[in-house]
């Protein structure tokens, strides 16, 4: 097979906390291992950020790149049009925060989002979420197991009525204190609080994603890896989550 994707890692020079810009990396590689031709372009500060990829991934970061970062995309809306294309989008606590309606400045007031996910980000005037995040998808994405991440964040996050979220919280906190949720899931966008790099941790979480463009995800024949993911699932889930 010698099918070509672009997959563009959105801004890492801003938004790219705990690693979050390894996601494309990981995506990059596991396209590659099923025989994709990849090309991954880093669509830093400065450059243009192209609308014609067909992954898309976005990281954390704090308040004030975050804000930069909502501006820089306003620019054209890249992100918008290529998703109207049929790309996908992996958006990652303040990625997350940005792309959804409205979202907390450095100043401490809310500036419109971009609007791919339906949901508001609000400042928490308490402690930060900051620690594991054990994260179950449910049947919304079947044959994922249950989600590892690491959040750390100020804001928190209502999802607006009707909206759906990535999963359900088991362990951490997730969008905010009360609803025990993470994430959205819109279309082909998934958003989430989860850093780790999320698909690092989660490698079925990664080939979820690559199906939603590329179709079913043929098996990864590699036992080292396999038995490497599985020690991280023990380390990071049995160990956090003791339900
Ligand atoms: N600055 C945002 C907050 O504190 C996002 C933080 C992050 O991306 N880790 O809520």
């Amino acid at each position: 097979m010698n099918e070509s994707v672009r997959v563009i890692s959105v801004l890492p020079d801003l938004l790219g906390t705990y690693g979050d810009s390894g996601n494309a990396v990981v995506a990059c590689r596991r396209l590659a291992l099923r025989g994709y031709r990849v090309e991954l372009v880093i669509a830093a500060l400065n450059t243009r950020i192209p609308s014609d990829g067909d992954f898309y991934l976005i990281g954390g970061g704090e308040d004030a790149p975050q804000a930069k970062a909502a501006e820089l995309l306003a620019v054209d809306a890249p992100i918008e049009r290529a998703i109207d294309r049929g790309a996908a989008l992996l958006a990652v606590c303040a990625g997350f925060q940005i792309l959804g309606t409205s979202f907390i400045g450095p100043d401490l007031k809310p500036r419109a989002g971009i609007g791919v996910f339906p949901c508001k980000t609000h400042r928490f005037d308490g402690p930060r979420s900051v620690g594991e995040l054990i994260v179950d998808p449910g049947r919304d994405i079947p044959g994922v197991p249950l989600l590892s991440g690491y959040e750390n964040h100020q804001g928190v996050t209502e999802l607006a009525e009707g909206a759906r979220p990535l999963g359900t919280v088991l362990a951490g906190k997730g969008n905010n204190f009360e609803a025990k949720v993470d994430g959205a899931l819109k279309g082909r966008a998934i958003g989430t609080y989860m850093h780790g790099p999320v698909f690092a941790r989660n490698p079925k979480l990664c080939d979820h994603f690559l199906s939603l463009v590329v179709g079913t995800m043929s098996p990864i024949e590699d036992a080292e890896l396999e038995n490497a993911h599985k020690r991280l699932y023990e380390e990071r889930i049995k160990e956090v989550y003791k339900g």
